[in-house]
């Protein structure tokens, strides 16, 4: 196979800002009035609220800066890669012959050896630059396939731009069916919220009505294809609903940012949008927040632990380690925002010893750490749309989402087996590839005639379901094992529940009951669950709440036991409902942050 030049990306000059910047800025280089760990959505959105109101902020980030324009590489054809995007062996996270002794979910386990396609998220052409290496950021414990990303935006730099918000179905999830607690707020409180982050970073969909998925202050949609329409016809009369995708995403464009453009439509979203219609932490929060010469970026710091002030009892401010020069420094300011993601956040509070706090900061309830949630996945079906097979093919591929099948168990009604919900996601029609070209059999003239006649048909839907947040699903710092930094790597204790496996089959059954109803032919059902982590939404490791007791933080995510500690990533969450998580870790910052500046403005 010849040599693929899109693996060659030079980085030379955004390597050097990294250096120089890091170099450049030292403890003494403040003062600052809060410390903003990580850039992702959390950490993004936290430097912005406070940037914009005046605050000044340092942002530690483990990774390197992003050259938005350089490393979103949208407009590469795939044919420039001889593989097409995916990696040789010898360029994954991990080497081939790791694969053969790691007993890990990327490891050579028998039980896993169908999952090695994770590199999908971490080996691509596209996210190889982004993603940690395996062996320099280990975990223990039960297999979790914890996907990270450690540069200016985290994994905001290729989410997948479900954005969707949570709603009452899910703040008051126990008080309709009687497992574990409720929110200690309702919808309400976070509406307004979401709305801002509408405005201010652009969403585009439909208003549709639906308690389990509340409408929010939409951007122009992207229609349904022709094989997605007759697709609905037929689910919506079984009194399911199938909508356009919600997609954090402007279509319209955005006031005031001149990093951004609205949507062209070009579909090759998840490499990182070039023109900054997705949004990205970066264009979308973190370069207008340093613009506003408030908000200081210094890439290359690691966060081992958050140090007290022994005298107050308050945190004094967060212990680095420069990720080149191993040089450990300590950074100082009033408060300090962990934004980490939600279990790089923990890890970092659990880290954080001290003699008033022997278990780590944050926990005296005994709970950091306890409760990891997140959504389970795998069970999908696909099938071809008989009136579609052997028509003209459609351009069906320039949408940066596709559509979008709400919860429909236990709303209304109450099921057997399980209890809360899953949705799917998924969609059809003449995509860039045809998926569907790998299981088609024949060779020659007569593939390439069969591939074409089904293009156009496809239909495929996958699910997410609910895990339920159980305290015995928890992450603790290992005691022997520890990564590159030095610091302790994280323990898993986790696994799937009766409820996510019942759920499951129920996905799988669904599935094929509605491509059934459509008419598909040949259909497929795969009920298997993907291993934990999947999803990439975990959430619940410091859980909020109003009693010190039962919960990490207070109801503005807040730490009950340092009170200048907050936490803007998804730790703090209850539960995480069915829906992606993304848009919810923005509206919930945004309303812990407007807290904090409350906090600053009266009791400085
Ligand atoms: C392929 C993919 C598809 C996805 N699709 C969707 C989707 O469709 N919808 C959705 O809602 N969500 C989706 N997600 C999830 C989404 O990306 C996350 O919910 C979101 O990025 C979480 O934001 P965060 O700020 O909490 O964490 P991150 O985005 O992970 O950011 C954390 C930041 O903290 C930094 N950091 C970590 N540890 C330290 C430390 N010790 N010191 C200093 N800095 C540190 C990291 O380098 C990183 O920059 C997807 C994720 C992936 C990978
Ligand atoms: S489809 Fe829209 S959001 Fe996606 S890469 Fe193209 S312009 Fe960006």
């Amino acid at each position: 196979m010849p040599a693929d030049p899109t693996l060659d990306l030079d980085l030379a000059a955004v390597l050097d800002e990294s250096r120089r910047l890091a170099a450049s800025i030292k403890p003494d280089s403040g003062p600052w009035d809060a410390i903003v760990v990580g850039s992702g959505a959390a950490g993004g959105m936290a430097a912005y609220q406070l940037a914009m109101a005046g605050i000044k902020v340092l942002v530690l980030e483990a990774g390197r800066m992003v050259d938005h324009r350089k490393e979103y590489r949208t407009m590469e054809w795939p044919y420039a890669s001889p593989r097409r995007s995916r990696l040789p062996p010898d360029h994954r996270a991990l080497a081939v012959a790791e694969y053969n002794f790691l007993d890990r979910p990327y490891g050579d386990n028998p039980a896993f050896a169908k999952y090695k396609k994770l590199a999908s998220y971490a080996g691509n052409s596209f996210t190889r630059n982004w993603v940690v290496n395996e062996k320099e950021h280990p975990t223990t414990g039960t297999p979790y396939s914890w996907v990270r990303a450690r540069v200016l935006g985290g994994k905001t730099n290729f989410w997948g731009r479900v954005a969707i918000r949570y709603g009452p179905l899910q703040f008051q999830a126990a008080s309709r069916d009687g497992f574990d607690v409720d929110w200690p707020f309702g919808y309400e409180e976070v509406k307004p919220y979401y709305d801002k982050v509408d405005v201010l970073l652009g969403v585009s969909g439909t208003k549709e009505g639906l308690d389990q998925v509340p409408d929010g202050i939409y951007q122009r949609a992207h229609k349904l294809n022709c094989v997605e329409v007759h697709f609905k016809d037929a689910v919506e009369k079984m009194g399911r609903r199938f909508i356009p995708g919600r997609a954090g995403v402007t279509t319209d464009g955005v006031l005031g940012n001149k990093y951004r453009a609205r949507c062209l439509g070009r579909g090759r979203c998840s490499r990182g949008c070039d023109i900054g219609a997705t949004f990205h932490s970066p264009t979308a929060l973190i370069f207008p927040a340093r613009d506003s010469g408030k908000c200081t970026v210094r890439p290359y710091s690691v966060a081992s632990e958050v140090f007290l002030d022994p005298e107050t009892g308050r945190a004094a401010g967060v212990r680095v380690i420069d990720a080149n020069t191993r040089e450990v420094m300590d950074f100082k300011a009033k408060v300090v925002v962990l934004g980490a993601g939600c279990l790089d956040s923990t890890r970092i509070l659990l880290n954080s010893k001290s003699a008033r706090h022997p278990n780590g900061m944050g926990n005296s309830s005994g709970l950091l750490g306890n409760y990891l949630s997140e959504h389970h996945m795998g069970p999908r079906g696909s099938g071809f749309i008989a009136t579609r097979i052997g028509t003209e093919p459609t351009l069906d591929d320039g949408r940066p989402t596709g559509p979008y099948i709400p919860r429909f168990r236990n709303v209304t009604d109450k099921h057997p087996d399980f209890i809360r919900g899953y949705h799917f996601q998924g969609g059809g029609g003449s995509n860039e590839f045809p998926s569907h070209a790998h299981d088609t059999p024949g060779f020659g003239k007569g593939f390439k005639s069969s591939v074409r006649k089904y293009y156009p048909a496809l239909m495929s839907i996958g699910g997410f379901g609910e895990v339920l947040p159980r305290k015995e699903n928890r992450v603790s710092l290992d005691a022997e094992v520890r990564d590159a930094w030095g610091i302790p790597a994280l323990r898993f204790d986790y696994r799937f529940s009766d409820n996510e496996i019942k759920m499951a089959k129920d996905m799988a059954d669904t599935a094929e009951e509605m491509l059934r109803a459509a008419g598909a032919e040949n259909i497929k059902i795969d009920p298997t669950m993907l291993p934990p982590g999947w999803s990439i939404h975990e959430i619940g490791t410091a859980r909020m709440g109003d009693d010190p007791k039962a919960s990490v933080t207070d109801r503005f995510c807040r730490l009950h036991d340092v009170p200048n500690v907050y936490m803007a990533d998804a730790a703090p969450f209850v539960s995480g409902g069915t829906q992606n998580t993304t848009w919810s870790i923005l509206a919930m910052c945004w309303r812990t942050m407007d807290h904090l500046k409350e906090e600053m403005r009266t009791k400085a």
